[in-house]
């Protein structure tokens, strides 16, 4: 049952699209992306609010007329509600250079729907200097860019941005430290939702409803930590039901390994000489995702996360169709056995509704693991 302490949360991901109108009825540029790598307090800064584009469980009948049916139905999904007009209020979509589907709609939309800025913005693969330095170049792009659209570009704007986005980001880490030590008084699928809405929040409006929920903790019982461990990675999950599924047959999902959770949180924020540079170390130093880094990098990672939080086993959770996930997780799945840590791999479609195989496999699964 959803817990009352969510419901502001879930409101804003059940009516995204009137939420997001109205703010952009009071003169707010908005810009979409696709990816957690792309530069959210840059945009910010520069008085645009970044907006993370979400997919859709509907049939994607326009989108198929531009796109073939074998890339992932989040892309696709999210393809179908922009033709639909669904975005109308966006000025374009920033996003930081990660996997093909998603750099592709990039140009798709912009042929096909149009608005003002358009940028698939590189990114290293290395830490170096000159990685560095690359990286500051592109950012300097980007500002240009934004400042075509009415954006205006301050050090001191910036320094704010980093610091606001660092603070809703260690808060979340708070609440994943609670969740490894089971005092977390939420539900997985509960907190999904409390995630979902940071995506679409403006981040100083997000940060006072996640203070807000916060202090409800105090008042509420912790949440009995029954249940099998369990660590879930993968792309992006949208759909809460899943989770609540995992639970509800005995599971309680302890850590993740998403875009659509710890891998937007960590770190919180990053250090250099200015702040351009603060921005630069975050991105480059941060929780990897397949589509920026190699498959062994990715795996002490994963280890660090297993052992903090307890997990027995890893469900790995994909997009139909997503390579960068779908070409890391035989390596995983192989390392992580070698530890003993049995692994079950799942692919999702768009649709809602969750089929009678996933429920047995997830059963089997937790069988596995008592
Ligand atoms: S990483 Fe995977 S889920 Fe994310 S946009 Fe790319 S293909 Fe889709």
């Amino acid at each position: 049952m959803r817990s009352k302490m969510v419901e502001p949360f879930v409101e804003i991901v059940r009516n995204e699209q009137a939420y997001l109108t109205e703010i952009a009825s009071r003169g707010k540029a908005i810009i979409g992306y696709f990816c957690t790598y792309t530069p959210l307090e840059l945009i910010h800064s520069m008085g645009i609010v970044p907006v993370r584009l979400t997919g859709s469980s509907r049939q994607t009948d326009k989108a198929y007329s531009l796109v073939p049916s074998f890339i992932c139905p989040y892309v696709r999904g999210a393809l179908e509600k922009g033709l639909g007009g669904e975005y109308n209020f966006l000025s374009g979509i920033i996003q930081g250079y990660t996997c093909d589907a998603a750099c592709g709609i990039v140009n798709i939309w912009e042929e096909n729907i149009g608005g003002k800025l358009f940028y698939s913005m590189p990114l290293p693969y290395n830490k170096s200097a000159a990685s560095g330095e690359f990286m500051r170049a592109r950012m300097m792009d980007l500002v240009k860019m934004l400042e075509s659209i009415g954006g205006d570009f301050q050090e001191g704007k910036l320094r704010s941005s980093l610091e606001l986005y660092g603070e809703i980001r260690q808060a979340m880490l708070d609440m994943y430290t609670m969740r490894y030590r089971g005092s977390l008084p939420l539900s997985a699928g509960d907190f999904l939702y409390v995630v979902l809405a940071g995506f679409i929040t403006p981040p100083a409006d997000y940060l006072a409803m996640l203070k807000t929920l916060v202090s409800t903790f105090t008042t509420t019982a912790t949440r009995k930590p029954d249940g099998v461990p369990i660590l879930v990675s993968g792309s992006i999950i949208e759909n809460t039901r899943l989770f609540e599924i995992v639970e509800d047959r005995g599971g309680r999902i302890v850590a993740d390994d998403l875009c659509t959770g710890y891998r937007n949180f960590s770190p919180p924020s990053g250090s250099g000489k200015d702040a351009v540079d603060a921005l630069i170390d975050r991105y480059m130093n941060r929780f990897p995702c397949p589509s920026r880094s190699r498959v062994l990098e990715r795996l002490p990672h994963l280890a660090d996360l297993i052992q903090a939080s307890g997990a027995k086993g890893v469900l790995f959770l994909f997009q139909k169709f997503c390579t960068p996930h779908l070409a890391d997780h035989p390596v995983l799945a192989r390392e992580l056995n070698a530890k003993g840590i049995p692994s079950l791999a799942i692919e999702i479609a768009e649709s809602p509704d969750v089929d009678g195989q996933f429920m047995t496999r997830i059963e089997s699964f937790l069988e596995i693991l008592k």
